[in-house]
């Protein structure tokens, strides 16, 4: 028995982010490589780091780790207000939690992996889940979801691999493993430190987005989807939202690290995007926004990096080095192309407009159309389309660009 793989890595992204932690603790490559005895080490790990957050004064630094236990698994016998105060008497409640399922047990299916499970668990112990009052949406006759020994570990080694705020978390899910290992990887290291000094003893202004594109970047990854899970388990308002981005953007990353111009358009973009206080303390990294442009989110509502470089250029117009306003717009360009797929040869759509507004009854009416279409993308949009209808119809021979043109 201490030799079989004891731990799945399943589709769900909260006990996959868990799965990598647990590996990650246990010193494995793979979750798949994880013994009955790893699975043990990794268990004692997590107790003896929740007693001392579960135990921990409030000025005290393992203080902040109870904060991201809480946020994730309120009302658990770790984060309970009536929970024992003395870690001798908490630790066989927290170390239970952990244990093989029981001889005689009554054995399920478990929900993530399909293991047989003894325990069965609700929203206290399973962030996102219902409690065990959510009838409609448990398995008949049974309170909670079964859960294995393997995916009970991993739903509480979740907090190591994700990105963790004191309210919050954030977990990675990428087409590429190496990059979801080297996400869980940095975060591990993370939540050691967050143990040791707090969230003070972090760098400040950081974002899990920044730690997820330095994944992509370090696995070389390649084409690849690459979604954010943020969540947070409240008892009154849960909430989750999901990011991500293009299946080019790591593409588009190498490209940018293999090019000076573009690490130059990189590096001020960060630069602009970088926020301070009064006192010069940095309140915004310019790493992590300039990362966060690269996520898209589900209800629409994030800026695109390229309006970002848009507005960049276009606010201090003046201002920029001609060298700088080169980097950047290079940037921008390669961003079209790359991760849209769109070619950035404006030579058929000038060809087009030119022919138009020469061949009018009126050039200068046709002109003055243009110059007002121009302020809105919508309407240069229709513009475009009336244009090359127009000119089609005419039938000069001038090939045109027209609604099929400028995609890949
Ligand atoms: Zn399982």
């Amino acid at each position: 028995m201490t030799d079989a793989p004891a731990l799945a890595v399943t589709s769900h992204p909260l006990q996959r982010a868990g799965a990598w932690a647990a590996a990650i603790i246990a010193g494995r490559e793979q979750p798949a490589e994880m013994t009955a005895d790893d699975l043990a080490a990794v268990a004692s790990r997590l107790t003896s780091d929740i007693c001392e957050a579960a135990t921990a004064s409030k000025d005290g630094a393992a203080y902040d780790w109870w904060k991201v236990l809480f946020a994730l698994y309120p009302n658990s016998k770790a984060t309970h207000s009536k929970r024992p105060s003395e870690q001798r008497a908490l630790k066989p409640e927290i170390e239970n939690l952990f244990a093989p399922d029981a001889a005689g047990a009554i054995v399920r299916p478990c929900t993530f992996c399909g293991a047989d499970a003894g325990a069965v668990w609700a929203k206290s112990n399973l962030p996102l889940f219902d409690t065990s009052k959510a009838l409609n949406t448990l398995p008949p006759g049974v309170r909670g979801w079964p859960v294995c020994h393997g995916c009970r570990i991993a739903m509480w080694a979740l907090p190591y691999g994700a990105w963790v705020t004191a309210g919050s978390a954030t977990v990675l899910s990428c087409e590429n493993e190496a990059a979801e290992r080297e996400f869980a990887r940095r975060n591990v290291q993370r939540a050691r430190r967050i143990l040791h000094a707090g969230f003070n003893g972090l760098v400040a202004g950081a974002r899990a987005e920044l730690v997820a594109v330095t994944a992509l970047r370090d696995a070389a990854a390649g084409l690849c989807a690459t979604t954010l899970w943020s969540f947070k388990n409240d008892n009154q308002e849960p909430w989750l939202r999901v990011t991500r981005t293009r299946r080019a953007v790591s593409v588009f990353l190498a490209t940018v690290d293999g090019n000076a111009s573009l690490r130059r358009g990189w590096h001020l973009l960060r630069r602009a995007l970088t926020r301070y206080d009064a006192k010069g303390a940095v309140t915004a990294g310019g790493a992590g926004e300039a990362a966060r442009l690269l996520f898209e989110a589900e209800d629409g509502r994030s800026r695109s990096l390229l309006l970002q470089l848009h507005y960049l250029l276009k606010e201090s117009e003046d201002s920029w080095r001609l060298a700088d306003r080169d980097a950047l717009t290079r940037l921008a360009f390669t961003y079209a192309e790359e991760v849209y797929g769109m070619t950035t040869d404006l030579e058929p759509v000038a060809v087009l407009l030119t022919e138009w507004i020469a061949r009018g009854s009126s050039p200068r009416g046709r002109l003055a159309e243009y110059n007002n279409a121009a302020l809105s993308d919508y309407h240069l949009g229709q513009l475009l389309l009336r244009a090359s209808v127009r000119l089609q119809m005419d039938d000069t021979g001038t090939p045109m660009a027209g609604p099929s043109t400028g995609r890949r």
